[in-house]
């Protein structure tokens, strides 16, 4: 078994394309030797080694790998010309971890391993500059007693010992900077940190090169299963088993002089996407300085650095004095960077993000990886590149995230104001976007306050239906309480609107009008933000920018368009939402709620005359009231998706939610209806439930109460007709909720089918219309191939049928999902990411038995997962026609089905 892979000189015994093995430091570590960058010599220990260790212990891999290390320990010597553990002509190394995925923060490096009181002596003399030598000893000393002999403080909030010691040291004499420091100073610090390593360990600093390096070693391994990294992997779904690698490389010192530098550079800018080398740098410096925000950085290339210095207010004369370039301080080793940033990005077509260091004159590359980047970035990095002959279409498609479509739709907060702001909450980011408004906590005040011309956030523990006129009106909207398919993330997505929910630390008080969160209670009025995206919560304002849509998103958009071939319907409620949908790439409405119509305005009233009748005739009446009501929002819906599919939905949720629930509302209630107010409340009580999500709901509504049915296909033929008369093409598809029995949607087809027949009659004239159903019950995915024969369509309600396969309550799950996530029972939250394994074999079976009994069958999904890239994904590998998701997640929707074309 091969162990370690060394690289240096131009030699590498690994390559880009082993980063399972060697991680992706090592791998591309080793092909920047191939392609005749200089890195400085060295070798990885693989990841497999390190699962050996997780399995077997140390003993094991020592025995395996003893002899390997002191060979590659050699194969560095005989590249320096320096030996390792010999004070006369000493080699230091710098020890790193790297895994196959980056995990940022999981594990800090050690430099300058190989140091003691010898060691630092002969450094001093050859380079004739002992406060290099000492400055090195000392960093040493404090990273490996704080990443290898665990120093480093638990708690964020507690002080490293050793930066307790600097500043000490640095009080009694006076500085304020660290290269205030002189030797002398410096030697102390060494001493004292020793002393500090004994007090805390109990036991003496190493001083055997040797002993540092297995420690290290040991170090990088353990931190493979340290809190922090396990729970990075939870978060971002990496594998246990994979394991890190082991970097171990020639020092190379960026600390030596005026000489010498260390730095971070991005081939593009990793903000806009801008094609524009750029990157931070500092003259005589180590690596963690230039982050560390001690000294204040110089920029790389002079454009760059004449950028900055205008944000920062720095006169032209002050920069050139202060803050020169690296191509003005040092122009050969900046015109070598820039040659190498252009072999590297060519070489990876991506851009880079790279890490050097120039030692006495000679650059060194440390590290080149692809750079992380925004969406914005993402986005313009792949068109050029495309532009430029570097990749083809199909790799722009595979090069996004589509989440990250997200940042690219929805006002964003101004990036300096964030960095300023209090974050005084933390909830999930349940509808992207940016939101600065004033506190509201009722619907009826955010629509009075709004009317004002007022921009407000309205602040829920929980919303219900009845919010949903004050969620429209307000900038965005805050919850204790709810997932991320509850009912405030459901709408405020569908309504494109900013909204965190769940922010479980804040404390709502109705009564009182005020929310407490991060220790501070703020009053109706007072100003907060929220960022959708994160799920953040700031105190006060925090100011906004408009998304630029510019040529670059329409160009990947298109390319998506070209390649996908699954549909991509939307969620949507009004003609508004649909026209938003359709600019956004939406091909028809896979799902419209009606209920969601009986909220605005007066219909709330007819609505509910039309719940507490006493007998069908009086029912019959109120829903004469609702019927142009609805007919009017159906002609508009079909306008704004002429040529398109319009899947409108027969009423779903339970009565009880359209009650009165406020005296006041119910008095008017018996006002406008001739009865008590104890009548009214009667029949308000008779309709609660004890578990209204199983209860009186969806079909069944429509099969006890057929003229509900009735009433709304006949506003949606009619309204159809009528749009059909003006020109406007119409296909409209009539839908069932919550069918588990064959019988259920036989009696609600036959009354759509009669109506539309009688309605057809009235007027002479006929429109293609379709009836289908939704599969969201169990029961309906297994006798698929029953109500396949009734039906045209499926459209899988993958919100409930989550609900129904886990027995979790959409509304209450995200209480203890989060501790299930924590505790790993599960990985992801099955309302947002589509649980394959489980629900999806229901998705898959009925699609199956669906087609088999009816191969006309046309197959959807307008759940929540409908927006999500891996849901999407599995949704394609179905073959379904289209998947349904709100308008703003459209664009997501679309480059995921044309990622799961390209990637096959
Ligand atoms: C579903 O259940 O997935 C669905 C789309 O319907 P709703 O969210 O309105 O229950
Ligand atoms: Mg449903």
């Amino acid at each position: 078994m091969k162990t370690i892979y060394t690289f240096g000189n131009g030699k590498a015994e690994g390559r880009a394309d082993m980063r399972d093995l060697l991680g992706g430091k090592g791998a591309n570590l080793a092909e920047m030797n191939l392609i005749g960058v200089p890195v400085p010599p060295g070798f990885t220990i693989t990841t497999e080694v390190c699962k050996i260790y997780n399995e077997k212990g140390r003993e094991e891999v020592v025995q395996l790998i003893k002899a390997d290390v002191e060979n590659a320990i050699k194969h560095i010597e005989s590249l320096t010309g320096n030996k390792f553990n010999d004070p006369s002509n000493p080699q230091l190394v710098s020890v790193r971890s790297g895994a196959p995925v980056s995990m940022p923060g999981m594990m800090d490096t050690v430099l300058n391993l190989g140091i003691n009181d010898a060691v630092a002596e002969t450094l001093a003399q050859k380079s004739g500059n002992p406060r290099f030598a000492w400055d090195s000893y000392r960093r040493f000393v404090q990273m490996y007693g704080d990443v290898v002999l665990g120093m480093k403080p638990k708690n964020k909030t507690d002080i490293d010992p050793f930066e307790e010691i600097i500043e000490n040291v640095k009080k009694e004499k006076g500085v304020q900077f660290d290269t205030d420091l002189e030797v002398e100073d410096l030697k102390r610090l060494v001493a004292l940190f020793k002393q500090a390593v004994k007090d805390n360990t109990g036991k003496d600093f190493p001083t055997s090169a040797w002993d540092q390096l297995w420690g290290a070693i040991y170090a990088v391994f353990d931190s493979w299963n340290n809190e922090r990294a396990i729970l990075y992997r939870k978060m971002n779904q990496i594998p246990e088993e994979y394991g890190t690698a082991v970097n171990v490389q020639a020092m190379v010192y960026g600390n030596m002089g005026n000489n010498s530098a260390t730095g971070v550079c991005f081939s593009r800018d990793a903000a806009t996407g801008e094609n524009l080398f750029n990157g931070e740098y500092l003259i005589n410096a180590q690596g963690e300085d230039v982050v560390a925000g001690v000294r204040t950085p110089q920029q790389i290339m002079t454009e760059g650095s004449r950028r900055w210095a205008e944000l920062q207010g720095i006169s032209e004369e002050e920069r050139k004095a202060k803050y020169p370039s690296l191509e003005e301080s040092m122009p050969e080793c900046a015109a070598q960077l820039v040659e190498i940033q252009h072999r590297l990005e060519e070489h990876y077509r991506d851009m880079q993000d790279m890490e050097f260091t120039i030692q006495d004159g000679k650059l060194w590359l440390l590290q080149t990886r692809n750079g992380k980047r925004t969406g914005a970035a993402m986005v313009k990095i792949a068109m050029d590149l495309l532009r430029e002959g570097k990749i083809d279409e199909k790799t722009v498609i595979k090069r996004m995230e589509p989440n990250k479509l997200d940042e690219l739709l929805h006002p964003v907060f101004d990036k300096a104001a964030v960095k300023s702001a209090k974050v005084m909450a933390k909830g999930l980011p349940a509808s992207p976007g940016a939101a600065s408004g004033q506190i509201v906590f009722f619907a009826d005040d955010a629509e009075e306050w709004a009317s004002r011309k007022k921009k407000v956030i309205m602040v829920r523990i929980e919303t219900s239906p009845e919010d949903l006129r004050g969620m429209s009106v307000a900038q965005g909207i805050l919850t204790a309480r709810g997932g991320m398919t509850s009912h405030a993330a459901v709408v405020a997505r569908g309504m494109g609107k900013c909204c965190v929910s769940g922010a479980g630390t804040i404390k709502v008080n109705y009564k009182a009008r005020t929310v407490e969160m991060g220790g501070k209670t703020y009053n109706e009025g007072d100003w907060i933000s929220i960022n959708g995206s994160t799920g953040q919560v700031y105190d006060g304002p925090v100011a906004t920018v408009d998304p630029d849509l510019g040529g670059d998103y329409a160009a990947v958009m298109a390319l998506a368009e070209k390649y996908s071939k699954m549909d991509v319907y939307t969620n949507a409620d009004s003609p508004r939402d649909a026209q938003k949908a359709r600019e956004l790439g939406a091909h028809g409405i896979g799902l419209c709620r009606t209920e969601h119509m009986f909220f605005e305005g007066d219909r709330i009233k007819a609505m509910r005359e039309m719940i507490i009748a006493p007998d069908e005739s009086s029912r019959r009446l109120a829903l004469n009231k609702l019927l142009p009501l609805q007919r009017g929002d159906f002609e508009g819906i079909f306008k704004a998706m002429d040529g398109y599919e319009v899947t409108i939905r027969l009423l779903d949720p339970p009565l009880h939610e359209f009650v009165p629930h406020q005296l006041e509302t119910m008095r008017e209630l018996a006002d406008q209806t001739g009865r008590t107010l104890e009548e009214v409340k009667l029949i308000c009580d008779g309709l609660e439930e004890f578990n209204p999500m199983l209860g009186h709901r969806g079909c069944r509504l429509g099969n006890t109460y057929p003229e509900i049915t009735e009433m709304q296909a006949r506003a949606i033929i009619e309204a159809a007709l009528n749009m059909q008369a003006k020109g406007i093409k119409v296909h409209p598809k009539i839908m069932v909720p919550l069918i588990g029995v064959k019988a259920e949607i036989q009696m609600q087809a036959d009354i759509i089918n009669a109506t539309a027949k009688k309605v057809f009659a009235e007027r002479g004239e006929t429109v293609a219309y379709k009836v289908g159903t939704m599969i969201e019950i169990p029961r309906a995915a297994l006798v698929a191939d029953q109500i396949a024969e009734v039906v045209d369509f499926f459209s899988f309600g993958t919100n409930d049928l989550t609900q129904m396969t886990f027995g979790y309550s959409r509304d209450d799950a995200a209480k203890f999902l989060a501790v299930y996530k924590n505790l790993g029972i599960l990985k992801v939250d099955p309302f947002e990411v589509l649980d394959q394994e489980g629900v999806g074999q229901l998705v898959e079976m009925a699609t199956r038995k669906g087609r088999a009994a009816n191969p006309d069958l046309n197959v959807g999904i307008c759940g929540e997962h409908g927006g999500e890239p891996s849901s999407v994904k599995f949704c394609a590998s179905l073959n379904l026609n289209y998947v349904s998701c709100s308008p703003y997640r459209v664009p997501i929707a679309r480059l995921a089905a044309a990622q799961a074309a390209v990637e096959g």
